[in-house]
């Protein structure tokens, strides 16, 4: 695997009121990979990304973040009501002080990269729930994150709105090469995003599965229903339902489960994730790395180069 760019070595989480969220996380996510977790509610997906993003420590353990420019996009868009879609998507750039002409240009090429150009001088009330998350999206994309940290965002929209915003991340994925760590509570989700699908045990979460995704990109929604999806993705489930079954009632039998298809952490080190035809849909986003510059996602800590937490 090469050096990841996002790695948790035997990372513990305590909090003071003496609640254990995490105990001994394993977990890398090299470059290019794009990784889903799943788990039980409460088992600490939350407090992993939180920790990624410096916003909360390890008790123990240790944090690696190997990029000065990790993204951020939660569930909630968090739009700021009084301004355009256009002033909105500009915010990171401004509080990251570039200057206008230049967050206006990122930002637009951001708005159209999201497919909202038709509304970028429209207040967030005018939005529906998918175009808040694509311009939630649109923000932190005008910062060219290398990795990006997703927190269920899209577990609040309708299940076709849902998958069309799961095809739109594919194709800016593919456009931007950016690695991705991507909490959902969707099996199905899970696996039609990912190069790879770690599950998590009820809390305290510790890693128990992790399942390598062989699908090509881009994804047709068709593979849904393809039959070695529903395999995986029943692998993937059972291995959940068992964790439950586990924290629940104690029930073991976990370790029987699904053994086949479980990657143990050695899946898709590309640099790239594979692709078997041209990378589809976003018109202009190729030409569109180039918005870098060195820009720290604002709301957030400043992470350095290999940041050890
Ligand atoms: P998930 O995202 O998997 O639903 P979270 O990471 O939000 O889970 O939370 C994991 C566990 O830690 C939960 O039991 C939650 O109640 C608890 N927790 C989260 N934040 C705090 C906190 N600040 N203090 C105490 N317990 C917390």
């Amino acid at each position: 695997m090469p050096e990841p760019i996002l790695a948790f070595t035997r990372v513990s989480k305590r909090f003071a009121d003496g609640t254990v969220a995490l105990a001994g996380v394993d977990l890398r996510v090299a470059p290019g990979e794009f990784v889903s977790v799943v788990g039980p509610s409460g088992c600490g997906k939350s407090t992993l990304l939180r920790i990624a993003s410096g916003l909360s420590e390890a008790s123990e353990g240790t944090v690696t973040v190997r990029t000065d420019k990790p993204g951020y996009v939660f569930q909630d868009p968090t739009l700021l009501p009084w301004r355009t879609v256009q002033a909105n998507v500009e915010l990171f750039a401004e509080l990251r002080g570039l200057p206008k002409e230049e967050r206006r240009r990122r930002a637009e090429e951001a708005i159209e990269l999201v497919g909202l150009s038709d509304f970028a001088r429209h207040r967030p009330r005018a939005l529906s729930g998918g175009m808040r998350m694509r311009a939630s999206l649109a923000r932190s994309l005008t910062l060219a994150p290398e990795l990006f940290l997703f927190d269920e965002p899209f577990g609040a929209l309708d299940e076709i709105t849902r998958e069309r915003l799961n095809d739109e991340l594919l194709q800016l994925f593919l456009a931007r090469r950016f690695a991705a760590l991507f909490v959902t509570h969707s099996v199905t989700e899970a696996v039609y995003m990912s190069t790879r699908v770690v599950v998590m045990s009820g809390r305290p979460g510790q890693v128990l599965g992790d399942f390598a995704v062989p699908f090509d990109y881009p994804r047709s929604s068709q593979l849904r229903f393809d039959e070695p999806f529903a395999h995986l993705a029943g692998q993937v489930s059972a291995r959940l339902r068992g964790t439950s079954r586990t924290t629940g009632g104690g029930s073991g039998g976990l370790k029987s489960e699904a053994t086949a298809q479980v990657a143990g952490g050695h899946a898709e080190p590309s640099g790239s994730p594979p692709v078997n035809q041209g990378s589809g849909g976003l018109k202009s986003a190729a030409g569109t790395q180039a918005a870098g510059g060195h820009a720290t996602p604002s709301g957030s800590p400043p992470v350095d180069k290999a940041v050890h937490r």
